[in-house]
């Protein structure tokens, strides 16, 4: 008879937490239940059904009617460099806006396509300069894309993407928006700001686990995908043979295994968010950071990012003269249970990144975070 093996470790039970970080953000239970339902095969037709019903989802969560809206399987990074590998060629322009970590990433995932890349310099903690990006676009009319970060999650600054999008349209440039943070807490519109290719993330404002990349592209984008000269260099990611798969109401051919229950906790989620409705999510977004900024300037507080560029779900809060940044965040945790971030890259040591995001833009939890914080600064 076989006997326990007692060099093995326990089932992981994880700690009671309330994440209030740059994502992941709590998890509705509703979406926890969801998962937990048994598995089905990948083309089993009642998971098709689901697949179908998951397009149409996101496509109202986004404001679009683009044919191509799927969640990309892979966590937010994933869904950069979806957008990227299939849009850019070799060689091709790409004008990218810098003003935090993930325009750094963008930059590097278009370097390795063999891209070049137009850099806009932008100070940390601000939003994009909408005339920084039409000097760059009139200085660059042979550019094919620009690309930035609609809300910059290592610093907390909101950029206007409807006006950087319109510049771009103007000139018949196409757009790359990463709205990993962004979609589900501020207004965000696809189709009338006539985003081209976005990305975003389900651990963030969707309260989702993280693991899976919500993608959209327009009809041009599409159309630039299929005027390629150069097949696409990565095998997974290759739109084409991925919408073999996600494509074609009811029938499907095999590409890959799709993380089944991970697609049954979106498909919930985007439920959650649509019962609610997105203005009324963007509302409670808005006063979840208005909470926390007034019991932030009680405290002599300040955020990093100037009022009117602020991501509500995302507040980077200077860390105060003499206050030691890891212990305070060590003491949230481990005392209080609460996640907050860490400054990210130049940030790092300067502020913590307060989330707001999805199920954590609640007034009770913005209220614990608060008291947790002037209890470790007193
Ligand atoms: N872009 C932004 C703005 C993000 O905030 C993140 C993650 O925090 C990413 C991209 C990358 O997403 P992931 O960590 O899910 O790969």
């Amino acid at each position: 008879m076989s006997q326990p093996n007692s060099s093995l470790p326990q089932p992981f039970n994880p700690p009671s937490r309330l994440l209030m970080g740059p994502g992941p953000s709590d998890v509705h239970p509703r979406v926890l239940a969801a998962m937990a339902r048994p598995t089905v095969g990948h083309l089993d037709p009642s998971f098709v059904g689901l697949m179908d019903e998951l397009k149409l989802l996101l496509r109202q969560v986004l404001r679009t009617d683009n044919a191509l809206t799927i969640p990309v399987s892979g966590p937010g990074s994933v869904g950069m460099e979806a957008c990227f590998v299939n849009l850019v060629e070799p060689g091709d322009k790409v004008i990218i806006c810098e003003n935090g970590v993930f325009g750094g990433r963008m930059k590097s995932v278009t370097e390795r396509i063999g891209g070049q890349v137009v850099s806009v310099q932008q100070e940390w903690g601000r939003a994009v300069d909408p005339a920084a990006v039409e000097a760059a676009l009139d200085a660059n009319p042979d550019a094919k894309v620009l690309a930035f970060a609609h809300a910059e999650t290592s610093t907390g600054a909101l950029s206007d993407a409807q006006a950087l999008c319109a510049l771009a349209q103007a000139r018949g440039v196409l757009t790359i928006v990463d709205a990993v943070t962004s979609v589900g807490g501020v207004p965000l519109e696809v189709d009338a700001w006539g985003i081209d290719a976005l990305y975003s993330g389900s651990q963030k404002c969707l309260s989702c686990p993280p693991g899976l990349s919500p993608v959209t592209m327009s009809e041009r984008a599409v159309a630039a995908i299929q005027a390629r000269k150069a097949p696409v260099s990565s095998w997974f990611l290759d739109m084409g043979q991925v919408l073999s798969y996600w494509s074609g109401e009811g029938k499907r051919a095999y590409h890959h295994t799709a993380p089944v229950n991970a697609l049954y906790g979106l498909h919930e989620a985007l439920l959650i968010v649509l019962e609610e409705g997105l203005e009324a999510t963007w509302a409670r977004h808005r006063a979840a950071h208005e909470q926390l900024v007034s019991g932030l300037g009680e405290m002599g507080l300040d955020l990093l990012v100037p009022e009117a560029e602020r991501i509500p779900e995302l507040n980077a809060v200077k860390i105060p003269e003499g206050a030691d940044d890891a212990a305070i965040r060590g003491a949230l945790l481990n005392t209080h249970g609460i996640e907050i971030g860490a400054g990210l890259g130049p940030m790092a040591g300067k502020v913590w990144r307060i989330g707001l995001m999805g199920q954590s833009a609640r007034a009770d939890k913005v209220a614990r975070v608060l008291a947790a914080l002037k209890t470790e600064l007193s």
